[in-house]
């Protein structure tokens, strides 16, 4: 439909990667210097009319392929702060044209990224609408790291005060919303700091347990580290000290 899908969120491992992509957004907040699938683009927010011309493309191109899908992505890379209203009306118009239903008493599901800034500034109205959407709607964070000189080395334009502030809002909203799940990535990496692995165990471990473990963490090696295989036992360990669950996140550039 004329735009570059480069990464899918993690939480799309739940319906096996099988989505169907909408973009609502383009571009993002931040240009951090270590992001493989950033695009040269401010960040702009999709017309309702371009939007509503994608899903009528996209019925159009999956066919009766579609009755195997029962899951959005709404992308791109911060569709979060394309706002309620936007999310609402895609949501909305492509459960219906996609038909999506629940199946096995399970909702259809929905997955987009959100950034730090667009995740603290949305405020409770926009959960609540999100949470009455007829799906399961998983928000992927990018907070990579809670250690200001690390966020500074990775020229992410954020503090660290922001980044602890979204992860306690992210267990927040798993707490009192059914129909949605928040998960956070962080970074992992050979050449990060002491202070990285030190100031994140410290938050994980610090955590409460979700209900239904909601709220995974997801560690993503730095896209430069070098046999990422030796990373696992640092996985490992950090994985033992959090009441919530941990995994890989290989960023494969799609
Ligand atoms: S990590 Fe996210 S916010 Fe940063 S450049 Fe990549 S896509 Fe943009």
């Amino acid at each position: 439909m004329g735009e570059r899908i480069s990464v899918l969120p993690p939480d799309t491992r739940h319906v096996d990667y099988d989505v169907i992509p909408l973009m609502i957004a383009d571009g993002c907040l931040y240009h951090c210097k270590f992001c493989c699938v950033q695009s040269a683009d401010r960040f702009q927010a999709r017309s309702r009319t371009n939007i509503a011309g994608q899903i009528q493309e996209l019925k159009r191109f999956f066919g009766q392929n579609i009755k195997n899908y029962n899951a959005l992505f709404l992308g791109n890379h911060d569709a979060l702060q394309a706002g309620g209203e936007i999310i609402h009306f895609a949501a909305t118009e492509a459960g219906t044209a996609f038909d999506f239903k629940e199946s096995h008493g399970k909702k259809p599901m929905m997955f987009l990224f959100g950034s730090v800034d667009s995740f603290l500034k949305s405020e409770n109205d926009l959960f609540d609408e999100i949470d009455r959407l007829p799906f399961y709607t998983y928000i992927n964070i990018g907070l990579e790291s809670i250690d200001a000189a690390t966020l500074a080395s990775i020229h992410k334009p954020i503090s660290s005060d922001k980044v602890g502030n979204a992860f306690r809002k992210m267990i927040d909203i798993n707490r009192l919303y059914k129909h949605i799940e928040v998960t956070a990535n962080f970074l992992i990496g050979a050449e990060l700091s002491p202070d990285h692995y030190e100031s994140l165990t410290e938050l994980l471990r610090s955590a409460p347990v979700a209900p239904r473990r909601k709220g995974a963490i997801y560690l993503s090696p730095l896209k430069d580290s070098p046999r990422k295989r030796e990373l696992l036992p640092r996985f490992y360990e950090i994985k033992k000290q959090s009441p919530l669950p941990v995994h890989v996140y290989l960023i494969q550039r799609l």
